[in-house]
């Protein structure tokens, strides 16, 4: 098969968030910048609860305002159902100063709308095309790429944005991969019809329900009359309906959650069901010669909290920058401007992460007493918020700053008081 070889700035894997965040800001900066993606869109891709703090990205990069005109379903908050308690986080009511709002969105669609931009901004966006191999010599790459009848092309890049998400392109190709620190989860999801919708916010709303102390399913409703539906968790409940196909599972799951049980009995399947194991992922190194890793090809850690969109694009904008600053020849601190900056907000969720399967933070959302009107727990609650709101890198909020002791000092007064 022939081959041609090509010769860009910035080559950026994977049209996801994260890449065509990545993209953008890159082509602001006046870069020749060429993204390769392996599927056709549009398709199918899980995360579609979005938190406040992405739109500060989406904005940044110029996507605000065709995405306004897409009517996505609007997320002002989150429920959390646990038995006959409900908790539900208000993004107004929080403590950070910022969004207070996002969207509920089908990915497949979303991601069609930000490529597409992203290819009226000048970006050369090349779809069927899969990053098989890089040779890399100091800052300068040669990548080849599969297309889909099998013809392969070659093409140079002063920088690599690696933005591959569950594809992982250079942690495996670099021998970069590390088990996450989670442990092993399964996840099992779907879209519905959901034709008796409640009216109001619950019927918007994207609602957690606490099936189980360590399994929990999601409700995400879009503006398109459908639904996502998930369940997520230990590994023995979801392997727990032997000879079920994925479709019977999800249903007979739904049966299972007398709150749900209803609403969606009777509906229709709108996307085959997905089941993901082990989606913990890690990365030794997001940064080296010549390269950067950002959104899921970095790290994911779980989708309890709606993050993994948010850090797609938030390190998709930070590499974008810091790569634009490197090729013009300014010094770049990598570990200080990209690295810890990173963690930061990894290390946070982390966090919250762990304590909501330990069952504390579940303690915290669900506890409730005759203070609970109190000024100092309207506080507590607003700093918590702003995390769930993706403010994970205000450092004024102590739910942030001393994360994991301000979680689990509040975590023994409520158990000391329950
Ligand atoms: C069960 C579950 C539920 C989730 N729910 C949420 C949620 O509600 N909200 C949220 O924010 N996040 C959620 N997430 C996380 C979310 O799926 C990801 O964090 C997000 O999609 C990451 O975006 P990305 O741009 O990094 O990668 P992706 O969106 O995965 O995009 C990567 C792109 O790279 C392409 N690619 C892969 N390999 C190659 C290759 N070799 N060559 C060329 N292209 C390639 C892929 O085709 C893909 O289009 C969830 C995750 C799981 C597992």
């Amino acid at each position: 098969m022939s081959q041609s070889v090509e010769s860009v700035d910035i080559l950026i894997i994977g049209a996801g968030p994260s890449g065509c965040v990545a993209a953008s800001i890159a082509n602001q900066q006046g870069y020749k910048v060429k993204i390769v993606e392996r599927s056709k869109f549009p398709r199918f891709v899980i995360g579609e609860s979005l938190l406040p703090k992405c739109m500060e990205h989406l904005e940044e990069a110029g996507f605000m305002e065709v995405l306004k005109e897409q009517n996505y379903q609007k997320k002002h908050g989150a429920k959390f159902i646990r038995g006959d308690k409900e908790c539900l986080f208000d993004f107004a009511e929080q403590y950070t100063q910022g969004w207070t709002w996002t969207w509920q969105v089908p990915r497949d669609h979303f991601d069609q709308v930000l490529a597409t931009e992203v290819q009226k901004m000048g970006v050369d966006v090349s779809f069927q095309s899969t990053v098989t191999d890089v040779e890399f010599r100091g800052s300068d790459s040669t990548t080849t790429i599969e297309k889909v009848d099998g013809s392969k092309q070659k093409i140079n890049a002063k920088f690599i944005i690696d933005s591959s998400g569950y594809g992982r392109v250079l942690p495996r190709l670099l021998n970069l991969e590390k088990q996450g620190e989670s442990p092993a989860r399964k996840a099992i999801f779907t879209h519905l019809t959901d034709t008796i919708r409640p009216q109001g916010p619950d019927g918007q709303q994207i609602t957690f329900v606490i099936h189980k102390r360590d399994v929990w399913m999601w409700i995400i409703p879009f503006s398109n009359g459908n639904t996502s539906i998930g369940f997520v968790g230990n590994s023995d409940y979801i392997d727990s309906f032997e000879g079920a196909t994925k479709d019977e599972k999800i249903s007979k799951m739904i049966q299972d959650v007398p709150q749900m049980r209803d609403r969606f009995a009777n509906q229709t399947t709108q996307v085959k069901a997905h089941q993901i194991e082990t989606y913990a992922v890690s990365s030794k190194q997001l940064h080296g010669e010549g390269f950067v890793i950002t959104g899921n090809s970095s790290e994911f850690i779980d989708p309890i909290f709606s993050s993994g969109v948010t850090f797609a694009t938030q390190s998709g904008l930070l590499a974008g920058k810091i790569v634009g600053k490197h090729l013009r020849g300014e010094s770049v601190d990598w570990e200080g401007e990209y690295i810890n900056h990173i963690y930061q907000g990894i290390d946070t969720f982390r966090t919250y992460v762990t304590s909501w399967y330990d069952g504390s933070l579940q303690d915290i959302f669900f506890y409730t007493s005759d203070s609970e009107k109190q000024p100092s727990n309207v506080n507590l609650k607003r700093q918590i918020c702003s995390v769930l709101a993706g403010y994970v890198w205000d450092k004024t909020n102590p739910f942030v700053r001393k994360h994991e002791k301000a979680v689990s000092s509040l975590s023994r007064v409520i158990r000391m008081s329950s």
